[in-house]
């Protein structure tokens, strides 16, 4: 076990890396962030810094030295760097997990061979594309195979036309072409596993996506219990087959047959876990402490029916690409039900999510609408 008092290094310095160190603080854990870009999220609350590339070894290695286990919050980390730290300090989850999960080849691949329910796809370099579609069918969603997040890299085609243009914007590229879903919901649920196998599903989480980005998470989901039961039962099956030791969330669609299909999975806090900050008897981010440091895990149960809206760059007034005016934070303030999470992040920017809020309720439809009208009054 590694008790509080000990310090943890946090791979990226963005918003989940800043709720991460606050749930290690609280806890009486000291915070390392490790983070290319300077004024991040996470360096502005946690106890020391280093500012320096990915690609830079010797200053990961001292960092590596510095502290008593490693965990990350960001999923663009190269392979090897990840495994130069591991050689001097335990990192959790394994970097072998973040290789799976960071390339859309692997994971796909990966699913398939674990027998996991995905949607049909094919693998595509350029040129590629035509006959991948052809072979699945229109729609269909080209994605590429690296570095994409909150829908960037990825572009739906259901005509003729759109496939043209996605050959010519996305050649040269490793894709998948995936069959498109037709997806009654779609629902997330994070699992935590420890070191000895205890793993611990958090509620599922409904999500609403706009423009590819999540917009809503809506805990209950309002899916049946059985379908709830199957969703966690998933998620604890793809961490216990993954290997994780911290947490993995698991993004699912729940197709309009009735089937759960998996999505995506990503290592790490996410943000249809924000939730439970709030709402929830153990923070996702106190769960990530608690796994990766070899504490029992804490319960998960939900308080009461919540919803999680997320702030972005949109929120704020924008004349000539330039941001003018702030959202007005006094009408979610004076919510007595709602909560205000700011990241500190200090230029807006059209997509960038700058921060979120919850609305806790009893009924899970009045605390949607309630959250709706917040939003628009924003
Ligand atoms: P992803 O980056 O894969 O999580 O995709 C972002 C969002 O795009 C998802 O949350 C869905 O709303 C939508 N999406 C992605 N892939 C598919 C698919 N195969 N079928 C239907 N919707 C999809």
């Amino acid at each position: 076990m590694i008790g509080p008092g000990k310090t943890i290094g946090v791979l990226g310095g963005g918003q989940l890396g800043r709720m991460f160190a606050q749930a290690a603080q609280s806890l009486g854990y000291r915070v390392h962030v490790y983070e290319p870009a300077g004024l991040s999220p996470a360096a502005s609350v946690a106890d020391c810094e280093t500012q320096a590339s990915f690609e830079d070894l010797a200053a990961l290695e001292t960092f590596a030295r510095q502290v008593d286990v490693v965990t990350y919050e960001f999923e663009n980390i190269p392979a090897e760097p990840l495994e130069a730290v591991e050689a001097i300090v335990a990192v959790h989850p394994a970097p072998g997990v973040l290789a799976t999960c960071q390339n859309r080849w692997k994971e796909k691949a990966w699913l398939r061979a674990n027998g996991f329910p995905h949607a049909r796809y094919v693998e595509a370099l350029d040129g590629d594309i035509v006959p991948a579609a052809a072979h699945l069918g229109l729609p269909c969603v080209v994605k590429t195979a690296d570095f994409g997040y909150d829908g960037k890299g990825q572009m739906r085609i259901s005509t003729g036309e759109d496939l043209a243009r996605a050959a010519a914007i996305f050649r040269g590229r490793r894709c998948v072409v995936e069959q498109w879903v037709e997806f009654e919901r779609e629902i997330s649920v994070i699992c935590a596993r420890t070191e000895a196998g205890e793993t611990r599903t958090f509620p599922a989480a409904e999500n609403i996506h706009t423009n590819h980005i999540l917009e809503f998470s809506i805990v209950p989901a309002r899916i049946s219990a059985s379908v709830e039961a199957k969703a966690r039962v998933l998620a604890e099956s793809v961490a216990d087959a993954l290997g994780v030791v911290g947490l993995v969330a698991v993004e699912m669609f729940l197709a309009r047959s009735g089937e759960l299909i998996v999505n995506e999975l990503a290592p790490r806090p996410h943000n249809s876990g924000h939730w439970s900050i709030d709402a929830c008897e153990t923070s996702q981010f106190e769960q990530q402490v608690r796994a990766v440091c070899g504490l029992p895990l804490g319960p998960t149960g939900a308080r009461n029916p919540v919803v999680m809206v997320n702030i972005l760059g949109d929120a704020w007034s924008w004349k000539d690409g330039v941001a003018i005016g702030e959202p007005d934070w006094a009408a979610i303030l004076a919510e007595p039900r709602a909560r205000l999470h700011l990241y500190g992040k200090r230029t807006p920017q059209l997509g960038r999510k700058m921060g979120h809020f919850t609305v806790q309720g009893t009924d899970i439809e009045e605390t949607l609408s309630a959250a709706r009208e917040l939003k628009a009054r924003l």
